[in-house]
């Protein structure tokens, strides 16, 4: 790719979701499209309305055949039904297209004030996605005592370890920290050790090294600017993902990806916020630095270049902004924000 635009369109799942995922979709794709990005949407649903239809899985085969077919989606929040039989749509998303790594920046964005701002934080995490604790294995062993099965298998960790040295290179970075609880979890967690060890000891140009995951999340909280790429599994990354985030100002502006060897899926880190949901006060910078690393994936780096921009700016002047990030009583709603981050493009 030379950097400039596709010339012809690239086909996108966007599946809305739930709760405020139709407000930061729509306010996305307006930003997107006044950016000129060249790509055609194709909408599919998922998540409550799907359950609501009797989809135990929470996403319909014709959801399936988009993402399969495209290869690329731009997702919203979906709700998770709680206390009843369903599974989550989005671990189902997950497991049908083997989306087995979770990649989540976490860097100082402008305009954000943190206790931890101007630290020069700037760190990806990766999350193995499919294995661990989510494999879904619980059960009552006896009544009054709950098993989980924690899966770890060595094809897992390779290839998310490879996911992390491989993303290391191509943004030029030169760290990589595999962060597990070998010290206890000897065969599971110590198999991500030892595998990860092995995997980054072929990419010479890369320094690693190996943390206890509890001494990796104090590290992260009295020392942030000291990590590069941490590599953990699912747990693990599940939380200490969460807790990166809220060093450079929290979930309302966290991006992700899904990768899986044929299909990628970017969302926000945040849920679907069923408090502020439908009274046009969400804040779509999280979903909009998704599509950012959308773009860069479908090697639009131009518009991905220009929305950066322009949402750094915004955030900079700090005029207009929705209530989450605004100072206190200066929030405006989901599309005065959005009229702003135009305006800068
Ligand atoms: P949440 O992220 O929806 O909300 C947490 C807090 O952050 C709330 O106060 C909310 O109002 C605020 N918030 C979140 N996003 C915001 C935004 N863009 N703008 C302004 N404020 C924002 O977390 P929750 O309440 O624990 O979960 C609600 C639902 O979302 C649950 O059903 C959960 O299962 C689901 N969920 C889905 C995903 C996903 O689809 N990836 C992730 C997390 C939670």
């Amino acid at each position: 790719m030379d950097g400039t635009a596709p010339a012809s369109r690239t086909k996108v799942t966007a599946i809305p979701g739930d709760g405020i995922g139709p407000e930061v979709m729509r306010a996305t794709r307006q930003v997107l499209e006044a950016a000129g990005a060249r790509i055609e949407w194709e909408e599919a649903m998922a998540g409550a309305e799907a359950f609501r239809k009797g989809i135990g899985s929470g996403a319909p085969r014709e959801t399936l055949d988009s993402i399969a077919c495209n290869g690329v989606a731009l997702k919203g929040p979906l709700e998770t039904p709680v206390g009843h039989g369903e599974k989550s749509a989005n671990v189902t998303l997950r497991k049908v297209f083997e989306m087995y790594g979770n990649i989540r920046p976490v860097r100082e964005i402008p305009g954000i004030r943190t206790p931890f701002a101007g630290r020069g934080i700037d760190f990806v995490v990766v999350r193995e996605n499919v294995e661990d604790l989510y494999a879904g294995v619980e059960h009552m062993q006896t009544p009054g005592v709950a098993q989980c099965l924690k899966l770890i298998t060595e094809v897992g960790c390779e290839r998310i370890v490879r996911l992390a040295a491989c993303l290391a290179e191509a943004e030029g970075r030169s760290k990589v920290t595999v962060a597990t609880k070998a010290n206890i979890m000897k065969l599971t967690e110590g198999m991500m050790k030892r595998v990860g060890e092995a995997v980054l000891k072929e990419h010479a140009n890369l320094q690693h090294e190996h943390m206890i995951v509890d001494n990796c999340a104090h590290q992260m909280v009295i020392r942030p600017e000291q990590f590069d790429v941490v590599v953990m599994t699912n747990m693990n990354g599940d939380i200490l993902s969460d807790l990166a985030a809220g060093l450079v100002g929290g979930l309302g502006v966290a991006p992700s990806a899904n990768l899986g060897d044929g299909v990628a899926m970017f969302e926000a880190v945040h849920g679907s916020a069923p408090q502020i949901a439908g009274k046009g006060l969400a804040n779509p910078t999280a979903l909009l630095l998704s599509a950012v690393m959308m773009l860069r994936h479908i090697g639009d780096f131009e518009t991905a270049a220009k929305v950066e921009h322009a949402l750094y700016v915004t955030l900079e002047e700090g005029r207009d902004l929705t209530g989450d990030i605004a100072p206190e009583g200066e929030g405006v709603g989901t599309d005065a924000y959005v009229a702003r981050l135009i305006g800068n493009l």
